[in-house]
Parts: C-alpha cells; sequence; structure tokens
C-alpha cells in the first residue's frame, strides 16, 4: 500500500457515494439518517449493517465490520485494497496512476492478473459464439437441446463450445495477439512435451462444451469442458488446471448468481455437475453453488458458511455421489455448517429429477432431507447389525470420530444427543469415545474483529471527537500531545490521528485517513462514525485530554513518592526529589481545577 497516491483515493471516494455503491450489490432501507440492510458479512434476522451517508461509511453491530466504501468492496468481493481502488475508480471514471515503487515485482503480478483475465474473458466470448453460431458446433447445440437447454439459458451461462482439432484455439488467441507464454499461463493451452518448458503447444479443450467458472465477483478465471459423447473414453469433465488466476479448492460454481438466494434462505443446496446446477437455477430454485471436483474443501465450505448456515447435499445416489458425501462432510462441520443430505433415487441427478417432476417435488425432496448424521446412521444400520453391542460400539466409534469434527459446542450437543438417542448408548459413554481436545481453530472464524491493542475508554473518547470535530482535533493538536501520548497505554490509533492531516467535515478525507489503519482500527472508528457526536465537542475533549494529562502527573508522582521512601539516597538527591514532588503536586492542583473529568485509574 502507499502506492496509491492519498489525493486519487480521495477523489475516488468522493465520487463514489456509498449509499450507491452499497446499494448496487443489495436493496438498503432508509432509518432517519442512516441506511440499514441485513448484514451481508453475519447471518441475521433483523438487520444490524448500517450505511452513513455523512461521513460515508458502514458498520455493522452485529458482527463487528465496518469502515470505508473501499473496505466495503474489499470483503464483499474478496478482493484487496488496490483492486477495490481501481474497481471503484473504473466506475466513476478515475484512471488510477500508481506511483512508482522500488519493487516493480507487485506491478508486474498485477499485469500478469489483468491480461490473464482480459484472455478469459474474450475466449469465453469466443467460445460462446461458436456454439450459437458455427456449424461447427451442431452436435454440441443438439446435445443441449436434449438436456433441455435453451438458448436464452445457454446466454444467461455464457455457454460455449471449444472446436475439435488441435489448434483452433490457440490460433485465435494468436491471432488476437496473446503471447505463447501468457497462453501457457492461462493453462488454455498444454505443451506437447510437459516436461519441457518450451516447444509445441496445443488446445487443452477439445470438442467440448465450455462452462465459464468464475470468480464470486463474476469475473471468469478458468473453464470445465464437458465431453459430449455418451461413452467416449476420454474424462466426462476436463476442468482448467491450478493457475495464478485458479485455485480449484476455493471456488464455488455460481456463487456469483446465487450469492443473493444463499443469504435469503440461509441454506446451500450443493449439487455435483454444472448442468444441475443450472436446471435447478433456471427451475427457479436459485439457493445453489456445486463445488468444483467432487467433495467439499475447507477453503469452499468457509466461503460457504459466510452466506449460510445450513447445506443440503443433492448428490447423485451413485456410490459415488455417496463417497463425496461423506468426504464433504468433515469441511462443513468444522466451519459449523448444519448438513443435510437429500434423498435422490438411484439413477437420477437433480437436472433429471427437477425435468421429470418439476419444482415441487424438488422442494419437497429438499425439505424432507435428513439431517446427515440420521442418514449415515440409518445406512450403516443396514449392514450392521444394531442389537449385538459388539458392532454397535464400533459405529459410534466411527461415529464420534466425525462428530469430533463440530466445533461449536451447542451444536456439537445436538449431535451427540441426537446420535446416541439413535444408537441407544448412553451419552456419557458416547462423550468418553470423542477425542479429549476437540479441535477448535477459531482463525477459520469469519469476520468478529475486536481484539487487539485498542485504545481504553478515555482514549476511545479523544479518538471520536478528534474525528468527528474539527475544533476538537484543533485542540488537541495544540496540545503536546506526544509526549502524553508516550506514557499512555494504547494510543497508537489516537497518535495516527493527530498525526494526519484529516478533516473531520469531508468525508473523502475521513476515508482516505481509515485505508491507513488496521482492520480492527477502522471497524472501530466505523462504530465510532456512527455515533452522535457531543455538541460541545471541544469543550469534552479537553476535559478528556486533562483527565489524561492528570493520569500521567498522578503517576510521575507516585513513583517520586515511592523513591523518596527509599534508602541510600543522597542530600541533593533528596531535594530534588521533593522539588519534584511539589511541582507535579502543583501541576495536578491545577489540571484538576480545569476539569471536572473523572479521575483515571493510574
Ligand atoms: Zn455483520
Amino acid at each position: 500500500m502507499g502506492a496509491i497516491p492519498t489525493q486519487t483515493i480521495e477523489q475516488i471516494a468522493a465520487a463514489n457515494d456509498i449509499v450507491e455503491v452499497i446499494g448496487s450489490y443489495f436493496p438498503l432501507r432508509r432509518a432517519g439518517t442512516n441506511f440499514k440492510a441485513l448484514c451481508p458479512f453475519h447471518q441475521e434476522k433483523t438487520p444490524s449493517f448500517h450505511v452513513n451517508p455523512q461521513r460515508q461509511t458502514f458498520h455493522c453491530f452485529g458482527c463487528g465490520v465496518g469502515g470505508t466504501v473501499f473496505r466495503f468492496v474489499m470483503d464483499y468481493e474478496h478482493i484487496d485494497f488496490p483492486a477495490a481502488v481501481h474497481k471503484l475508480g473504473a466506475r466513476v471514471g478515475i484512471t488510477v496512476v500508481e506511483e512508482r515503487r522500488s519493487g516493480g515485482n507487485e506491478d508486474r503480478q498485477r499485469e500478469i492478473r489483468r491480461t490473464l483475465l482480459q484472455l478469459h474473458s474474450e475466449a469465453a466470448e469466443w467460445f460462446h459464439d461458436n456454439l450459437l453460431k458455427k456449424d461447427i458446433a451442431a452436435a454440441a447445440r443438439d446435445y443441449l437441446k436434449q438436456r433441455g437447454i435453451d438458448r436464452t439459458v445457454a446466454k444467461s451461462w455464457q455457454l460455449g463450445y471449444a472446436p475439435a482439432g488441435w489448434d483452433a484455439f490457440l490460433n485465435w488467441a494468436l491471432q488476437r495477439g496473446y503471447q505463447r507464454r501468457e497462453l501457457l499461463q492461462s493453462g488454455l493451452v498444454k505443451l506437447r512435451d510437459e516436461s519441457k518448458s518450451q516447444g509445441d503447444v496445443y488446445d487443452r479443450f477439445r470438442d467440448r462444451l465450455m462452462f465459464p467458472i468464475r470468480n464470486d465477483v463474476g469475473e471468469v478465471i478458468a473453464f470445465s469442458g464437458r465431453i459430449l459423447e455418451k461413452d467416449a473414453e476420454a474424462a466426462k469433465y476436463i476442468n482448467s488446471p491450478e493457475t495464478s488466476l485458479f485455485r480449484k479448492g476455493h471456488v464455488l460454481f455460481g456463487l456469483d448468481k446465487t450469492k443473493r438466494a444463499l443469504i435469503d434462505a440461509n441454506s446451500a443446496i450443493v449439487c455435483e455437475g454444472q448442468l444441475d446446477l443450472i436446471a435447478l437455477f433456471e427451475a427457479g430454485i436459485t439457493n445453489v453453488v456445486a463445488p468444483q471436483g467432487t467433495a467439499f474443501t475447507e477453503q469452499q465450505a468457509r466461503v460457504l458458511s459466510r452466506f449460510v448456515r445450513e447445506v443440503v447435499l443433492c448428490f447423485d445416489a451413485d456410490a459415488a455421489g455417496k463417497k463425496a458425501a461423506e468426504r464433504s462432510l468433515e469441511a462443513l462441520l468444522q466451519n459449523d455448517l448444519i448438513v443435510r443430505v437429500a434423498e435422490i433415487p438411484a439413477g437420477e441427478d437433480p437436472d433429471s429429477l427437477i425435468r421429470k417432476h418439476g419444482r415441487e417435488e424438488f422442494e419437497a425432496r429438499i425439505a424432507a432431507a435428513r439431517d446427515f448424521f440420521d442418514y449415515w446412521i440409518e445406512g450403516e444400520a443396514k449392514v450392521v447389525d444394531l442389537s449385538s453391542l459388539g458392532q454397535k460400539m464400533e459405529l459410534a466409534r466411527s461415529l464420534a470420530g466425525t462428530v469430533s469434527h463440530v466445533r461449536d459446542p451447542l451444536m456439537r450437543g445436538e449431535v451427540v444427543r441426537k446420535v446416541t438417542a439413535r444408537l441407544g448408548v448412553p451419552v456419557s459413554e458416547f462423550e468418553s469415545l470423542l477425542p479429549k481436545a476437540v479441535r477448535s481453530s477459531p482463525e477459520s472464524r469469519p469476520v468478529a474483529r475486536s481484539a487487539g491493542v485498542l485504545p481504553g475508554h478515555d482514549v476511545a473518547m479523544l479518538c471520536l471527537l478528534a474525528l468527528r470535530n474539527e475544533e476538537a482535533a484543533q485542540y488537541l493538536r495544540e496540545q503536546n500531545w506526544r509526549e502524553t501520548l508516550a506514557e499512555t497505554a494504547n494510543t497508537d490509533l489516537l497518535g495516527k490521528i493527530l498525526e494526519s492531516d484529516v478533516r473531520p467535515s469531508d468525508p473523502a478525507s475521513l476515508n482516505a485517513f481509515m485505508v491507513t489503519l488496521t482492520p480492527a482500527e477502522e471497524s472501530l472508528v466505523s462504530a465510532w462514525l456512527m455515533q452522535k457526536a457531543p455538541e460541545d465537542a471541544a469543550a469534552v475533549a479537553e476535559k478528556w485530554w486533562l483527565g489524561l494529562r492528570q493520569a500521567v502527573v498522578r503517576r510521575h508522582l507516585a513513583i517520586a513518592q515511592s523513591r523518596i521512601k527509599g534508602a541510600q539516597l543522597s542530600t541533593g538527591e533528596i531535594v530534588n526529589l521533593q522539588k519534584q514532588i511539589l511541582d507535579l503536586t502543583d501541576q495536578l492542583h491545577d489540571l484538576s481545577q480545569f476539569s471536572s473529568a473523572p479521575p483515571s485509574e493510574a
């Protein structure tokens, strides 16, 4: 950071009204002078997410996130600060010119990313154009028709077709001016001899139906290609390899389109394939996601837990689907997600099911989906003889291993209750099977930023006043504040405020100041900015400041007084200390004359 001039940040902040920006992601409702909404960063039933148009900041009183318009875009879109600045700059037509830095590596990385994003976006268009218009895609169009996917749906998901042959894509991309090196980096072409870093290259995707894979902001970052022929020997699906854009285990297919529906439903239907997801979505069931690959990764589960509390697994009824469900479980439980399993009849998948029987029947299946543990016990009970104590305890032991992944103690208690009732074993006996230290990993919990070295009440009050009132800030800057702050605990933030030239009455200046803070500080400041400032802010600031000074003087006095009681002092030292004590007592007397602030504990 620091490479983008403060002036540019202020300009961009001034031109992007935070109410408009946030309002473009989800609806905001006016509440007095502020705007409110259900928080997109945690689950809630009543809105505690506030947007303040006067100060151009937001804050959620439920989970504590808050800050500037930049912070919102960073957190909502999971992008870094420079990317948020560029995005908001582009929104209002301001070009961001970054100052030169010593290391050009970061710039180069960003440049590569930009090129790869552009390549993916153009490639998606080209594949799409092939599918809709070219003769070579006739078979692909037939296939889609037979799967019940019409032109409108194909357009809305930007489905495409990668021609057969070895170099159709390669030639197109070279003609567009892309370098061979860039094409290799994108994974869209492969080296004929992968043991070398140079040589002949050819198209990775050939004669396949193409699904663009997007990140949750909607940028194409990879592709998944499905084979058209039924009994071909090649893999049914192939995906782009891991690239600097695409980390397979982090992406959930469809999330860019289904995010809002997930939050509204507080529940995610998880299906295996892209076609399943599209069929459900187009039938009006929109709270769906599909992991890339078959089982959930820890990262995917974590992403999902930001949007929903519950997951309904909707995998194929075959053995592979069951395996995938079981392998997904651990990651989901670790993120405190409630897991249910929908019954899919053998030989069907969500796609075929919804086409044959319609939306209502499918929704009934989702509603009837059973808790994962019930589903599992039932499945096991078919092969395990529950009347045999030995076999029952064997099953209990393997269930205990799974239960131990549930981190939330309340939820774990609930699950233990259910499992023991179903198995008919005493709770205490089952609990003795659980590993002693049941895992807890606080770092995987979303948001909740508070801890850290944050100011105490009196310092916080001064921060608030300095950020809200020109005069108060002026008064404090005129004091000998560096010296006092150096002797008071947790004053980093107040120091940053007084050192800056932040102008409290100018929201753009507030925003530009806040982007220099740590996320914890920024969320704290955003909370203060939501509060009412006292009318006579400068007078109140003076009162609190004198209180802070008093505390410092009192501490000095206590030190001098304890020292003078000590042995082995020379007469000179004693006289000096006596002078010091008199002086400090005078100072304290003066300070308390001006201030009626409550004495703060020294
Ligand atoms: Zn929140």
